[in-house]
This record gives structure tokens, sequence and C-alpha cells, in this order.
């Protein structure tokens, strides 16, 4: 069964299955933001590139280890993306977003070098490449090739991750004992960190888009 550990493996948790729902590379600037600044605190370093591996999961799992040492943290005030993180060595481990339904939760561990974050698991290959709008023309041009589908890369959210989302949320589970909303009401609240302008200061998220597109503005 896949796990997730941090750095020191002082926090361990484990799913009830090997292979992802879901799997692309995001290049948004609030994942890599979010590793930046996990990174500022103590945390492991970050890829290079602003485009991460990105797989969901379903969202029941059970802590192994380290239950008391998860904190959570939010980008900003009414982020889309409560990020799970070790409060030790400020690993950020997993995520959860209200487009999930508390059905699945999503992972990027696998991008830290410094340790295997995520172990056991089935991958599936990478479906997509999406948010490459929030790079800038210097950080696409040094984006290693996409090697994938060429029609799967997005310059807002993908697609092919929005139509299968049903079939995700379907594949997926809210864990009785444990999840992602569970844990963080034992943990309390996400903690929202003050004077970091890169944290807020990104381009419209998802949940920043839609609304918008309900308006109706551009
Ligand atoms: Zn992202
Ligand atoms: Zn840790």
């Amino acid at each position: 069964m896949a796990t997730i550990t941090c750095k020191y493996t002082t926090v361990q948790i484990e799913f009830f299955t090997k292979n992802d729902v879901f799997r692309l590379a995001c290049c948004c600037h609030d994942c890599t933001t979010a590793l930046w600044y996990a990174n500022k605190r103590g945390g492991p370093a970050l890829p290079i590139h602003q485009c991460l591996d990105t797989s969901w999961f379903p969202n029941e799992f059970t802590i192994v280890t380290g239950e008391e040492k998860l904190g959570a943290f939010l980008n900003f005030e009414n982020a889309d993306t409560t990020r799970f993180y070790c409060t030790n060595c400020w690993s950020v481990l997993f995520a959860d977003h209200p487009a999930y339904d508390k059905k699945v939760l999503v992972t990027q561990v696998m991008n830290y070098r410094e340790f295997e974050g995520l172990a056991n698991a089935e991958l599936m290959p990478l479906q997509a490449r999406h948010f490459v709008k929030d790079l800038s023309e210097e950080q696409l041009a040094a984006l290693p090739a996409w090697r994938g589908d060429p029609s799967h890369v997005y310059q807002s959210a993908a697609d092919i991750l929005l139509a299968q989302f049903p079939a995700m949320k379907e594949a997926g589970k809210e864990g009785a004992e444990m999840n992602a909303q569970i844990l963080l009401g034992k943990i309390g609240s996400a903690f929202i960190p003050t004077g970091e302008a890169r944290l807020s200061e990104g381009p419209p998220t998802l949940m920043q888009q839609m609304a918008q597109a309900a308006e109706g503005s551009p």
C-alpha cells in the first residue's frame, strides 16, 4: 500500500491502495510557491522547475506515526488548497481542495529529491501538463520536454482533469476513520502565513477563475 512520509519519517501515512486515481504535472504558481515557503521555513529543497509531479489518491488513510506533528496551511486567506505538512521538518505531504468533494486528496511529495516521500505506489503515466500560463517564457523554455500527448498541455486547468473528476471521486473514498477533513479537525485549523507576498500575488487559481467565469467577467 502506498505510503507518504516526511523527510525524517516522523510522519508516516498509509493508504489502502497502491494506485493513484489521476496524475499530471502541475505548473501552477500556488503549488511551487507552497514548497518555496515550506523550504524557507526549513523544509526540503524544491525542484528547480516550476512544474510538479502530482497524483491523486483516495481520501482514506491511516496515520502510522506522527499524527501530533501534522499541521496545515493555506497560501493565503480563502485559498483553494489546504496543504498538510510535518511541523518538524516542513515537508509538504498532501493537500485538499473543495473540488475533490472529500473523495480524493492530492500529493506532490514525490517531487522532493532528498528522500523518498512516496513509497510503494504504482503511479499511472502523467496524463497532462497544466497551468502553463503561470510560467514566464524563461521558465517555460527551461522545462523538460513534454513526452505525452501534445494536446494534453493546458494553459490553465487541464480539461481532462476536470472531465475525470467524477471518475476520480468514484474511485476515491471518504475515509470513515481518517481523511483530510477529520485530520484538519484534529489539527484545529489551517494557518495563513503573514508577510509573504509571493504566496498571495500569483495568477488566478482554479476557484478564482471559476468564480470569475460565473460572474461573466472576461
Ligand atoms: Zn498546482
Ligand atoms: Zn518531518
